[in-house]
């Protein structure tokens, strides 16, 4: 078969040589005869695997010490609600930033755990000149307001990236599931990253947590052991069974990634694959995109067929040239291509030589 671009959302592409390192490894890991899957997580093999991960995902995203990495279960959305019950729990307040479908989602999920009077919202999405443009206001106060201001950093679904910084009185929390490790950022302002594994690390069902070691002392609410971030530290990501394979692929993503230039050379690939596909789909009128240039997302790339009566035609021929999971969100509709870390250059090429001799056509 020819190449395929996957140009899927999540679980979304991972990188080639990571894939069949994999494979090549899938019946005797570490020359033990077995795979990764059949073995302890307890045993001596397996416990390196995980402190290397550890130190190869500190090295890429320059950890500070007084952080700890935690490798949980339960994807993005279980961070959603492990936040508020680690975080909220005597009647804590916090203050939720919602910039599209996931920051929504989230907000959603802190209310119901910990009370509508709780959780604070700002909408920080306004339309200007028909595009979609990021306000963050500013936001002052003593630090005792709210515990922790969430917000998601990337919307996958809607496109919608923050590049900027935010500067908030009370600690960070960010939802980096779709744009971790895509371009370098300053760990030290954020209290606690979080991002489900599929997009950019490996296999769904695995969470990565980046928390600030001080913010384990607040009062917690009564929750299952396997969410508590104090017992998942002590307890090195181990206080129940990993999802090992999981966290050995994403073990996989960290090296390859160090081999290709760390998340410095990698943002470089990813400003221009975006460069790319937003010049190509700005410089023909069969082609727009709804969000503001300075917060369109470099790895959820959205686009809007002018006349989308041509929608499933795009889609099937697309996918028969390889080019494939191009589809909109339901909720959005239209066209998205993921871009991540694992996307070549080359495919991005494919994808834009394509839509030029589809909008050609169909002129
Ligand atoms: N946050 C963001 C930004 C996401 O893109 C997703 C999944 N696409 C989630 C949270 C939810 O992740 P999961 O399905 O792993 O719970």
């Amino acid at each position: 078969m020819s190449a395929v671009y996957n140009f899927c959302a999540g679980p979304a592409m991972l990188p080639t040589a990571v894939m069949k390192k994999a494979q090549a490894e899938l019946l005797d890991w570490n020359g033990q005869g077995v795979s990764v899957m059949e073995v302890s997580h307890r045993g001596a093999p397996f416990i390196q695997l995980a402190k290397d991960s550890e130190a190869d995902l500190r090295e890429l995203m320059k950890i500070p010490d007084n952080y700890h990495v935690l490798f949980m279960h339960g994807g993005g959305r279980g961070q959603f609600s492990a936040v508020v019950n680690n975080f909220l729990g005597d009647n804590g307040k916090a203050l939720y930033l919602v910039s599209g479908q996931w920051s929504k989602a989230a907000t959603e999920e802190a209310k119901k755990l910990a009370g509508d009077d709780n959780i604070d919202v700002i909408n920080v999405v306004e339309k200007v000149n028909g595009m979609n443009k990021v306000f963050i206001p500013a936001l002052t106060g003593d630090g005792s307001e709210y515990r922790y201001l969430h917000y998601c950093p990337n919307e996958t679904v809607d496109g919608i990236e923050i590049f900027d910084d935010i500067d908030s009185p009370w600690p960070i929390v960010a939802d980096m599931s779709s744009n971790i490790m895509s371009r370098e950022i300053d760990v030290s302002r954020f209290a606690l990253i979080y991002a489900g594994a599929q997009k950019n690390i490996g296999p769904s069902g695995l969470s990565i947590v980046i928390v600030r070691k001080d913010m384990l002392e607040l009062p917690q609410l009564t929750q299952s052991s396997i969410m508590d971030y104090r017992l998942t530290a002590e307890n090195d990501s181990m206080y129940n069974t990993p999802p090992t394979f999981a966290w050995y692929l994403a073990a996989e993503v960290f090296k390859w990634l160090k081999s290709v230039g760390g998340i410095k050379g990698m943002a470089e690939v990813n400003a221009e694959k975006a460069r790319r596909l937003y010049a190509c789909i700005d410089s023909l009128d069969f082609y727009k995109n709804g969000v503001a240039p300075e917060n369109r997302s470099q790895m959820n790339v959205t686009f809007q067929l002018a006349d989308d009566s041509l929608d499933s035609d795009f889609l099937k021929e697309a996918e028969s040239l390889g080019l494939v999971a191009l589809k909109g969100h339901r909720i959005v509709g239209g066209m998205r291509a993921s871009i991540y870390n694992a996307m070549p250059l080359e495919g991005v090429d494919a994808l834009v030589n394509f839509m030029q001799a589809f909008a050609a056509r169909h002129a």
